[in-house]
């Protein structure tokens, strides 16, 4: 009797072993094959520092780096875009002066990685470029402005923006600015959605080929954007406001929305939005602390807005936080696809700025997402349409409406 047991747990143990190895093999298959891309980091901060080698792999720690050029190719990653952000000040001409040279600055600095490893990495300006990269075996490194603030109110900055290769710009960040309302503003809605500049901004991105990108924006933004775009739009990091209620995330009738606007909802994994935070512990004061400071930021000094940073760093690391699992995360896929489809969904990590989960720390651990979507059915294809597939058929789009236009002027 007990040798059969025995033999019976051999068997069964050899099964649940070759079935874990096979989940790995699959995952790693549909990232050799599918053209894949997160299109949301904040990476280019850590470019600053001179100590920081992005070509590199870091090992993971609290309140460090989360994405080098390695461990985006250990987690199969081949596209990214590195956000040049600038936080929301008040809008005088002097701030925007000072918005503008910093995110000029933080371009620079991602052509200058680029080009010092340029056996690891490229900047890429286009769909064709990625799935060059791709097969070059580099890294494909796209560029997006987070926050139109650095704009103002001079229409030429979209397009100078534009030749400094931006592909997407987030209109705004956690407060209004002079382009649209934002989501998140502690004094509420100023245009009740996208002001007059907003309206010339829209277009002048159409006409580009810039892609919009509506995460962060007020839900009357979101409905103003897509009246007006004349191409489908992304979200470049936001979720499902259905599975998790923050005003971050998008409403079941934006996401309808979306879908028929034809345009895509990249998965973001930061806590947060993912899933609703435990209230009780002391680590959750201190962050609800540091985010009504943070509400403050446009009025504080530069000095007084790297301290909070810091301090915001070391909270990490003092109050470390129960974070959501990649199945959380995948719930909001589950959503978004019964909701929409699978043709309007994609990933957005975040990482650097807030992003990760307990069970995805960085990007060399992409693949956990790959095999969780596995073990819940979904097919290669449809894989492939969420690592990529999807945010690749909106760009093509956004790409040829602006060739389209600038033949249409010649
Ligand atoms: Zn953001």
């Amino acid at each position: 009797m007990k040798k059969v047991y025995l033999a019976g747990l051999v068997v069964t143990l050899i099964t649940v072993l070759s079935s874990c190895e096979s989940l790995d093999q699959k995952a790693a298959k549909i990232h050799n094959h599918a053209f894949t891309i997160d299109t949301h980091v904040d990476t280019p901060y850590h470019l600053l520092d001179k100590d920081f080698d992005i070509a590199v792999a870091h090992p993971f720690v609290e309140g460090g780096s989360r994405v080098d050029f390695p461990r985006m190719k250990e987690g199969g990653l081949d596209g990214i875009f590195f956000a040049a952000f600038t936080s929301q000040r008040e809008r005088t001409s002097e701030n925007i002066l000072v918005a503008r040279s910093k995110a000029d600055e933080l371009i620079d600095s991602i052509y200058a990685a680029c080009q010092k490893n340029n056996d690891l990495a490229e900047v890429a300006l286009s769909v064709e470029d990625g799935y060059r990269l791709e097969k070059e075996g580099k890294r494909a490194i796209f560029i997006g402005l987070e926050n139109g603030f650095p704009i103002g109110k001079d229409i030429l900055e979209v397009e100078r923006y534009f030749n400094k290769g931006v592909r997407y710009i987030t209109l705004c960040h956690t407060s209004n600015n002079d382009i649209c309302d934002s989501s998140t503003d502690k004094d509420g809605a100023e245009f009740n959605g996208l002001s007059s500049f907003g309206e010339e901004v829209v277009p002048k991105m159409n006409d580009l080929g810039i892609l919009i990108d509506v995460s962060h924006i007020s839900d009357s933004s979101f409905f103003d954007v897509l009246k007006l775009s004349e191409t489908p739009v992304i979200a470049s990091h936001s979720c499902a406001r259905a599975v998790c209620d923050n005003p971050r995330n998008l409403t079941d009738e934006m996401l309808v929305a979306l879908a028929e606007n034809g345009g895509v909802i990249q998965m973001c994994i930061l806590d947060d939005y993912v899933k609703a935070p435990d209230t009780t512990t002391v680590g959750y004061q201190k962050e609800l602390d540091l985010h009504a400071r943070y509400r403050n930021a446009s009025k504080m000094s530069k000095e007084e807005e790297d301290k909070l940073w810091d301090e915001w760093r070391q909270m990490q690391i003092d109050y470390p936080k129960d974070k959501p699992t990649v199945a959380d995360a995948v719930d909001h896929i589950d959503h978004i696809v019964k909701l929409i489809g699978i043709d309007h969904i994609g990933i957005g990590t975040d990482f650097d700025g807030g992003g990760g989960l307990k069970d995805c720390v960085d990007a060399s651990q992409m693949m956990n997402i790959t095999k969780e979507l596995l073990k819940r059915k979904y097919s290669e294809e449809e894989i492939a349409k969420i690592w990529g597939g999807n945010f690749m058929r909106v760009f093509t789009e956004v790409e040829e409406y602006a060739k389209n236009q600038k033949m249409a002027l010649n």
